[in-house]
């Protein structure tokens, strides 16, 4: 379904994920890489995503090599806020006020702030989806789609879990999965 499992089209990841995995392209953030960097500290990175689907389309990444949202843990969580932290400080950076960093899908209230979950990613290094709406198009916005829980689950079917739902749901001692969890 999304296009990041075909990375001719993912002009944003699509570079990097055709190096076949020989290299993790997230691993080697960097100015002379082609990455338009705009924070940073030791352990972070964000950058703007070079396809964007939204207003404003960035990425923040741990600079540890970290898989996907299917390898994190309960431990994770402190990590998750960070990241979470620091997209909305780049927001900030760019005076996104609030309502744009806010929406509902099916009385469902959520942040455009979250990570795709394999097989649904082109690049296997945990990044963080950080957006401002409106979304570019209907079509580019399903590849951000937020599907809602319920019956106990925190998140139902879908490739995208939001950071917040992504947080519940490992505090919960869960892990996070395409399948409802
Ligand atoms: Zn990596
Ligand atoms: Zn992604």
């Amino acid at each position: 379904m999304s296009s990041e499992t075909t990375p001719q089209k993912d002009v944003t990841e699509g570079q990097l994920a055709s190096s076949q995995g020989h290299i993790c392209p997230f691993c080697t953030v960097a100015r002379e890489n082609g990455f338009n960097i705009v924070w940073e500290d030791n352990d972070f990175v964000a950058f703007e995503d070079r396809d964007p689907a939204a207003a404003h389309h960035l990425l923040v990444t741990p600079k540890r090599h970290l898989s996907s949202v299917k390898s994190l843990r309960r431990s994770d969580v402190d990590m998750l806020r960070k990241l979470e932290e620091i997209g909305h400080l780049v927001l900030d950076q760019r005076n996104v006020p609030t309502h744009l960093r806010r929406h509902v899908i099916f009385a469902y209230r959520c942040t455009p702030l979250g990570f795709h979950i394999p097989p649904f990613s082109s690049v296997n290094h945990l990044h963080l989806h950080v957006q401002a709406l409106p979304y570019k198009s209907v079509t580019r916005r399903m590849k951000y789609f937020i599907s809602n829980g319920c019956f106990g689950k925190e998140k139902g079917f879908g490739w995208f879990v939001e950071i917040e739902q992504s947080i519940r749901i490992l505090e919960k001692g869960c892990r996070i999965g395409v399948l409802p969890c």
